[in-house]
C-alpha cells in the first residue's frame, strides 16, 4: 500500500500553502464560520473569498470542465481541503451548493440545469440552502408533507420546512415536495429546485443554543415554481435526494477537522496546569488522549480508503454514513475532553477576559453537537450500517 503524496501532488500543496498564507488574511474572515451569521457585509466577504478562491483554481476540482471546473482526480481536492483547514481559512459560504446539490446536478440534472446552475455556485454568485426536513419528518424524511400541485407549467408549493440552515441569505433552495399524495410514501416524492426571491415565501429565523443564527422555519404559501426545475423524474424524488444525502454525509464528516481540533486540544492540555504539572503529563488525561487521538488517525486511514476508492472510480458503499457516524461523534469528544479539561473555565463564553482559549470550547462542543443531528441522527447512521452495509435484518 503507497500512502505518499506524488512529487507533483506535494508540489501543488506547497503552492497552496504559500497561496493561502498570503489570502487568507487579506479575507477579513480567518477562521470565521460565515454558515452562522445574520450580518449581511460577512456574507458579502465570504461570497469574496470563494470567488477568489475558485480565480484561484482551488474551487470543485474535480468538476467537469464544460461547467468550470478542471477535472482533476480527487486527490487534489483532498489536498486543498487539508490546507484549507491546516491555514484556519474561512468556511465557503457556497458550501452546500458545493458538496451537495452540485454533485447531485452533475449526476441527475439536464444539460441545461447544469449550465444554468453550477457554474454561479463554483464562484458563489448563488447560495443555496436544504430544504429537507420538516415538523414531524426529520429522521423519517419520507413523510414530509409540504406539497407541489401542478398547474400549468408550474408546480404550486404550500407547507413548511424546518432547521434549514442558511435560508436568510440563500438564493436558491434544493426541496423535497410531495407531488402524489396517494403513492406509498418514498415514491410521491419530488425535488424541485426553489428561487428564494419568489413571492409567498417567508424565512423566519431560529436561535441556536450557541447564540448564533444559521437556521431557520422556511413557509410556503402558494409559491410558483417553474417545471423545468424539477430534477430526475416527477415523483421519483427519493433517488435524487438520497443522492445528495451521500453527498452531505461524506462532508460532514470531514477528517481534517477532526485533525485539526485534536491539535488544539493537546496545546490547551499543554497550556493547562493541574498538580504543578501540563495536563499531557496526567496519566488519566493522557489516556484520554491517546484514545482521541487514535480515533482521529483511524479516520485519516477510512479517509484514504475512501479515496483510494474514489480515484479507481469504485462505487462507494457505506462509507459516507461510517464518516458521518464516526467523525462528528470524534469531533464532539474532542470537545467535550476540552471542556473537563478547563474545568470551571468551561463556563466563560466568548467575551470573557478570562475565558481561555478565546473560548473556543465552548462554542465547539454545542456546535458539535449539533452535527451529531444533523444529515441524519447518529441512530439513523447506525441503522442503515447494519442493514445496508452488514446486511442485518430490518428493524421494521
Ligand atoms: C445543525 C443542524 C443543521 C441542520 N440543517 C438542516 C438543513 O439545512 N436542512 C434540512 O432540511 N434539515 C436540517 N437539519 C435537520 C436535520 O436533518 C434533522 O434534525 C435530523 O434529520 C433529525 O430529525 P429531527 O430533528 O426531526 O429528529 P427526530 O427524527 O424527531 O428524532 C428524534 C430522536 O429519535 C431518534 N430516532 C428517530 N427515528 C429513529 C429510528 N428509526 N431508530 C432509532 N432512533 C430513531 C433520533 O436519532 C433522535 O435521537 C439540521 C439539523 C441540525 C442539528
Amino acid at each position: 500500500m503507497d500512502l505518499e503524496f506524488t512529487p507533483q501532488e506535494e508540489e501543488f500543496r506547497q503552492t497552496l500553502r504559500r497561496w493561502l498564507e498570503e489570502n487568507v488574511p487579506l479575507s477579513g474572515l480567518r477562521g470565521a464560520d460565515p454558515n452562522a451569521t445574520r450580518d449581511k457585509s460577512a456574507i458579502e466577504k465570504a461570497r469574496a473569498w470563494q470567488r477568489r478562491l475558485y480565480d484561484a483554481g482551488y474551487v470543485a476540482l474535480a468538476w467537469p470542465k464544460e461547467y468550470g471546473g478542471q477535472e482533476l482526480d480527487p486527490v487534489r481536492q483532498s489536498i486543498v481541503n487539508e490546507e484549507m483547514v491546516r491555514a484556519r481559512a474561512p468556511g465557503l459560504v457556497g458550501g452546500m451548493g458545493l458538496s451537495m446539490i452540485g454533485p447531485t446536478l452533475i449526476s441527475w440534472g439536464s444539460g441545461e440545469q447544469k449550465r444554468r446552475y453550477l457554474p454561479k455556485i463554483l464562484t458563489a454568485d448563488e447560495i443555496w440552502c436544504q430544504g429537507y426536513s420538516e415538523p414531524g419528518s426529520g429522521s423519517d424524511l419520507a413523510a414530509l408533507r409540504t406539497h407541489a400541485e401542478i398547474k400549468g407549467d408550474e408546480f404550486v408549493v404550500n407547507g413548511q420546512k424546518v432547521w434549514t440552515s442558511g435560508a436568510h441569505y440563500a438564493d436558491m433552495m434544493f426541496c423535497l415536495v410531495r407531488t402524489d399524495p396517494d403513492a406509498p410514501k418514498h415514491r410521491g416524492i419530488s425535488y424541485i429546485l426553489i428561487d428564494m426571491r419568489s413571492p409567498g415565501i417567508t424565512v423566519r429565523p431560529l436561535i441556536q443554543m450557541t447564540g448564533a443564527h444559521s437556521f431557520n422555519e422556511v413557509f410556503f404559501d402558494n409559491v410558483r415554481v417553474p417545471r423545468e426545475n424539477l430534477v430526475g423524474k416527477l415523483n421519483e424524488g427519493w433517488l435524487v435526494a438520497n443522492a445528495t444525502l451521500f453527498h452531505e454525509r461524506n462532508m460532514l464528516g470531514a477528517t481534517t477537522t477532526s485533525q485539526q481540533s485534536m491539535a488544539r486540544l493537546i496545546a490547551l492540555a499543554r497550556s493547562i496546569h493541574r498538580n504543578g504539572r501540563p495536563l499531557t503529563a496526567d496519566p488519566l488525561f493522557r489516556q484520554r488522549l491517546a484514545d482521541l487521538e487514535i480515533r482521529v488517525e483511524a479516520m485519516k486511514y477510512h479517509m484514504l480508503r475512501q479515496l483510494t476508492d474514489q480515484v479507481r472510480g469504485r462505487n462507494p458503499g457505506i462509507e459516507a454514513m461510517v464518516n458521518k457516524l464516526a467523525g462528528t461523534e470524534l469531533n464532539h469528544d474532542i470537545a467535550t475532553a476540552a471542556m473537563e479539561a478547563m474545568g470551571d473555565y468551561a463556563m466563560l463564553a466568548r467575551g470573557e477576559e478570562a475565558a481561555l482559549d478565546r473560548a473556543y470550547w465552548p462554542y465547539e462542543w454545542m456546535f458539535s453537537l449539533g452535527l451529531v443531528i444533523g444529515g441524519g441522527t447518529s441512530h439513523i447512521q447506525k441503522n442503515i450500517i447494519a442493514e445496508r452495509g452488514l446486511k442485518m435484518p430490518k428493524s421494521r
